[in-house]
């Protein structure tokens, strides 16, 4: 996968940069059409772990839109390592089409109740196999951290003052908070609602010394909830892709791309700010809209 590091830009966004504020965007979702953004970098270090352990097979959980499964699914494929995901909810009558793409790569599907799901322990206790290697939802985790820390290393991030993720877990905001240097602030755009414990999250995959970083955490763009996408946020993401060629999805960029803009709008960045936006991929998600929602 390192290979595809070269399909990797940064953008600077025209439209965005004005005299005092220059916004440029980090095109992971370039990396891989499957394995775009975020998950490829958070997976690497475990796979990698697991294949050290002479480990036969990857397990992982996550819904039937999960970014994390597709791309656990196609890294394992390529890493020589065969895959399981643990999907929220009884089987439906048709697969969605993450879990159609994820099981084309070989992915192995069990699907387990919404209750029995909330408690992960029980469940990976109850269905592990000899050889399985068991990766937390999401990749969240101090590897996943690891791993996402990594991502700044496509381009010269010590150009910037501010580095601006989406977070669902908090895993990638660890890895950038691990990378960032003195001079940057780390900023975090929560998509679920009332995720009261992701500061805690967050900071438990961080040492004591990276936890005297400067970051923060925004809570109020995540648009009534996880990948809920009003018209408001749909219309956004069409002017966004006219004015700037960024596609970006409903339930991370797209809120991520919405908040900067409001936040710019409202004086937020103190001028000489240099913004270095992640877009950390997810695109396939928007597959579940009704066509022609999006017009890209
Ligand atoms: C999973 C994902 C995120 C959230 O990453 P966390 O490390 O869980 O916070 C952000 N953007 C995209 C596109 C994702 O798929």
């Amino acid at each position: 996968m390192q290979e595809a590091y070269k399909n990797i830009i940064t953008q600077k966004m025209e439209g965005w940069s004005t005299g005092s504020v220059q916004v440029d965007v980090l095109r992971l979702d370039l990396l891989h059409p499957v394995v775009s953004g975020n998950k490829w970098f958070k997976l690497r270090f475990y796979l990698q772990d697991a294949l050290i352990q002479q480990k036969t097979t990857i397990a992982s959980f996550g819904g039937a839109y999960s970014n994390h499964i597709v791309a656990t699914a196609y890294a394992c494929k390529k890493a020589g390592l065969c895959s399981v995901g643990i999907i929220r909810g009884e089987a439906p009558a048709v697969l969605s089409h993450t879990l159609l793409a994820a099981t084309s790569y070989g992915l192995e599907l069990i699907f387990v109740s919404r209750e029995a799901y909330r408690n992960k322990a029980q469940l990976q206790q109850r269905l592990d196999r000899p050889g399985w290697y068991w990766v937390g939802e999401g990749g969240y985790g101090i590897m996943g951290a690891e791993g996402a820390a990594t991502l700044l290393n496509t381009t010269d991030f010590s150009i910037y003052t501010h580095i601006i993720c989406a977070t669902g877990t908090g895993t990638m905001m660890a890895g950038c908070i691990k990378a960032c240097l003195p001079h940057q602030q780390v900023i975090g755009i929560s998509v679920l609602k009332g995720h009261e414990s992701l500061q805690q999250e967050t900071e438990a995959l961080l040492t004591a010394t990276q936890r005297n970083k400067n970051y923060r955490f925004i809570q109020q763009y995540h648009f009534d909830g996880y990948a809920k996408h009003p018209p408001e946020l749909i219309r956004f993401m069409n002017q966004l892709y006219m004015q700037e060629q960024i596609p970006t999805d409903i339930v991370y960029t797209g809120k991520l791309f919405f908040a900067v803009a409001d936040l710019i709008r409202k004086d937020f960045f103190c001028s000489g700010s240099r913004l270095l936006l992640i877009h950390s991929g997810g695109l396939q998600g928007n597959a579940s809209l009704p066509g022609g929602s999006l017009i890209y």
